[in-house]
């Protein structure tokens, strides 16, 4: 083990704390974290705990809701810079005045965003469950759903409700063009095509199965084919190595497949934050009663 994993597994035992890696993040990162997952994952995973520190490797939003579903708990953010630019596409004076528009209609809010966001929302939701939480509301309810409009797009699709999408998108996945999965059908006909939801329409159109981060790991793991084209951000790679050593894996763009901002944790900043406490989450106590409801909705179901 190298001394600097042995120091960070150390202080990890000393401070009690737990390490939970998004599936984007680096591979070292991953390997190093007590639990990987995706965003529903990680929300669990979090709102489950004992541990006295919780290590959110991933950015800050996930760490927010970290923080809102265990307030007991210490939650850092190993980069304190890592943010998430869909987030930051909508704010809660924007969300307010869509509210406005749309009397007595239904927020549904994608867990990538603010916690001031998801305070003025009525439920939560992640790319694995979005589906069942737009279902489980009223037909008659008219559904404002923020802030990524391709998941959205996909869930109205799927659940054949008509919502209102606010514009925002993941610029990594916005990258990614059908014309880049097209090329690779060509060079390996045999392949699966995956692909997550927030990709856009055209992209989604092109491949044999849309899902989550997990939903995607768990395709590869339990499907027959040997090829798999991967159209989402590429640190899932690692994971899918490990469940398929067999496969090969092509993603859809090896340069533009990359969220910076996942990308900013390193194991010198996990060690960082657990030894000087760096990065703390705090959210206001009135923010967090608010934002929390929307969260412990969409786990409850
Ligand atoms: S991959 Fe996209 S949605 Fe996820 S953190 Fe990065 S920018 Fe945000």
């Amino acid at each position: 083990m190298n001394a600097l994993i042995e120091r960070i597994c150390q202080i990890r035992e000393k401070r009690k704390a737990l390490i939970l890696a998004h599936l984007y993040q680096p591979g070292e990162v991953q390997d190093v974290a007590d639990r990987v997952g995706d965003s529903l994952e990680l929300a669990r995973y979090a709102a489950a705990t004992d541990a006295d520190v919780i290590v959110l490797a991933g950015v800050r939003f996930m760490a927010e809701s970290a923080k809102l579903l265990n307030p007991s708990k210490t939650v850092l953010l190993p980069a304190a810079g890592a943010g998430c630019p869909m987030a930051d596409m909508l704010d809660d004076t924007q969300l307010r005045e869509l509210k406005a528009a749309h009397p007595g209609a239904a927020v549904v809010c994608y867990v990538n965003s603010t916690a001031a966001v998801k305070a003025e929302s009525d439920i939560c939701c992640t790319s694995s469950n979005a589906v069942r939480v737009v279902q489980s509301i009223p037909r008659e309810r008219e559904i404002i759903f923020v802030p990524d409009r391709n998941l959205g797009e996909f869930v109205a699709e799927q659940s054949g409700r008509t919502m209102f999408l606010h514009p925002g998108y993941c610029p990594t996945h916005q990258r990614l063009l059908p014309e880049m999965v097209e090329s690779l059908r060509k060079e390996h006909p045999q392949a699966l095509v995956l692909a997550h939801p927030e990709c856009t329409a055209a992209v989604r159109a092109t491949a044999d199965l849309v899902g989550s981060t997990a939903q995607i790991i768990e395709a590869c793991r339990t499907r027959p084919e040997r090829e798999f084209v991967i159209a989402t951000e590429n640190g899932v790679l690692h994971a899918l190595k490990k469940v398929r050593p067999d496969a090969a894996l092509y993603p859809v763009s090896e340069a533009l497949g990359i969220c910076p901002n996942m990308k900013k944790t390193s194991l010198e900043l996990i060690l960082q934050a657990l030894e000087q406490n760096r990065n703390e989450i705090i959210i206001p106590e009135d923010l967090a009663r608010r934002a929390r409801l929307p969260l412990e909705r969409m786990l409850a179901l």
